[in-house]
């Protein structure tokens, strides 16, 4: 008996694990190959060792639940450890206190709830909260926003693409209840200028949260290798928390971040207990009912199996492959890094060249046929890339490419007409956006739909 290649219904008898287990194979064979360093986004790979001992350690809690930390103690106890261990490396004091969530999405939405609950207890007068972010904040910030119903108030970049400070200054009013910097921001990968920011917020007694999701587990380390990091953690006084994902450069399992509070006047605020329910009281630090405690227990495993050697060591792989990505994509005629990042995220674009330029997207595109994933940003249209030690041994078989590709785009402008260039470059090019909006919400509603269409 075949297994369906896409069942609608129960099979009515099971088949053998094996079976199975080979089916799960052959379904991953046309998905992004991150194994080879061929993803700049969504896998954090160290290698096979590691993803194996930490496969093990989430095994080992795969069916503990941290819902109830009288039941299982051990996983309380883990992220106790996994908070702390995060917060001294972002210099969190001794009143600092925390929790692991399921992602930075998780942190990023319990943030705005913390600040808007917090609001409410101290600053009853506010109607209609807003909070105060670039941009360039991760989009995750919108989506709280939008479920807690915080207003988002943006402010423009500055010319190095970071968070403008004196628009930070004029957006701040009273109902502002939270302001975002970001360290570093996704799209960019620029540290917002937080010691400017937190001043600010401070003599306004506006709370500050640094969404360094992204380079929390990065940052700290390239610093203490001595590479230039802008000062963006607890050491600001105005900084009120940070959110840094484990399960980004921290190498853990997927579902695992820590947001951290300068103390619990914060933290308490998150806090959701009900006390009449029928099923018990019910206590809950976060967004999640049940909880993997796998998740909690790969992170600690991760962090305590690499140690502040382990990432320095990996933060040092990655500085340096960062560097020998941009110094190869500036070499290469009619490209260029956007900006300046200190870290390892980066976007490059187009640059002109003896008066010619190849259609960004079309790059992407031609790498893509050379069997690289690649990630595109709009604003400005650009290519992206988020750097692991998996890219060290394949940097220079990339830029290889990626001159190659580059070449055929200036060889062969018309194809920027065709193909996903051509939708790329549509989207970022309409100026009705709420036109996009309802293009995508289409497509969602057909992925989403009886038969799960995936477009492209
Ligand atoms: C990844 C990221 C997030 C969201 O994290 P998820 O783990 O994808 O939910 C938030 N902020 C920044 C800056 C990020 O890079």
């Amino acid at each position: 008996m075949n297994i369906p290649e896409a069942p609608g219904e129960l099979p009515e008898k099971g088949f053998p694990h094996e079976d199975i287990l080979r089916v799960l194979e052959e379904k991953k064979s046309g998905d992004a190959n991150w194994k080879d360093g061929k993803t700049w986004s969504l896998v954090y790979h160290l290698g096979e060792n590691h993803t194996a001992f930490v496969k093990r350690a989430f095994g080992e809690y795969f069916s503990e639940n941290a819902l109830n930390p009288m039941a299982f103690r051990s996983l309380k106890r883990m992220e106790s450890d996994v908070v702390r261990m995060t917060s001294s490396f972002l210099h969190g004091g001794s009143g600092a206190v925390g929790v692991m969530t399921s992602g930075g999405t998780e942190s990023c939405l319990l943030a705005v709830k913390t600040y808007r609950d917090l609001a409410r207890a101290k600053r009853p007068w506010i109607r209609k909260p807003e909070m105060v972010v670039a941009d360039s904040v991760h989009v995750a910030w919108e989506k709280g926003a939008k479920y807690f119903d915080v207003k988002p108030v943006h402010v423009s970049l500055d010319s190095s693409f970071r968070m403008d400070v004196d628009a930070v200054k004029k957006r701040i009013n009273r109902n502002t209840v939270l302001v975002v910097a970001s360290a570093p921001d996704y799209p960019h990968g620029m540290v917002d200028p937080v010691e400017e920011i937190g001043a600010i917020a401070a003599a306004r007694g506006i709370p500050l949260h640094v969404d360094s999701c992204l380079g929390g587990f990065l940052l700290p380390f390239a610093e203490m290798l001595g590479y230039p990091v802008p000062v963006f953690d607890f050491r600001v006084p105005g900084v009120t928390s940070i959110s840094a994902d484990v399960h980004k450069y921290g190498f853990a399992a997927k579902g695992a971040s820590v947001l951290v509070y300068r103390n619990m006047d914060y933290l308490e605020h998150q806090f959701f207990v009900h006390g009449d329910w029928p099923g018990g009281v019910f206590a809950s630090p976060g967004l999640l009912g049940t909880r993997p405690g796998g998740a909690i227990a790969a992170a600690w495993a991760s962090m305590m199996a690499l140690g502040k050697e382990g990432y320095l060591s990996n933060a040092k792989t990655v500085m340096e492959t960062t560097k020998k990505l941009l110094d190869g994509i500036s070499a290469i005629p009619g490209l260029g890094p956007v900006g300046a990042p200190p870290g390892s995220v980066f976007a490059y674009k187009s640059v002109k060249d003896e008066k010619r330029s190849p259609d960004i997207y079309l790059v992407g595109d031609r790498l893509e046929a050379k069997g690289w994933h690649i990630d595109r940003l709009q604003k400005p249209e650009a290519l992206h890339a988020m750097v692991t030690p998996r890219h060290a041994a394949i940097a220079g078989a990339f830029l290889s490419d990626l001159r190659d590709a580059a070449g055929e785009a200036l060889a062969s402008p018309e194809l920027a007409k065709k193909g996903n260039a051509a939708m790329y470059g549509m989207i970022a090019r309409v100026p009705l956006r709420s036109v996009i909006k309802g293009e995508v919400l289409k497509m969602m509603k057909s992925m989403y739909g009886k038969d799960g269409t995936i477009p492209g």
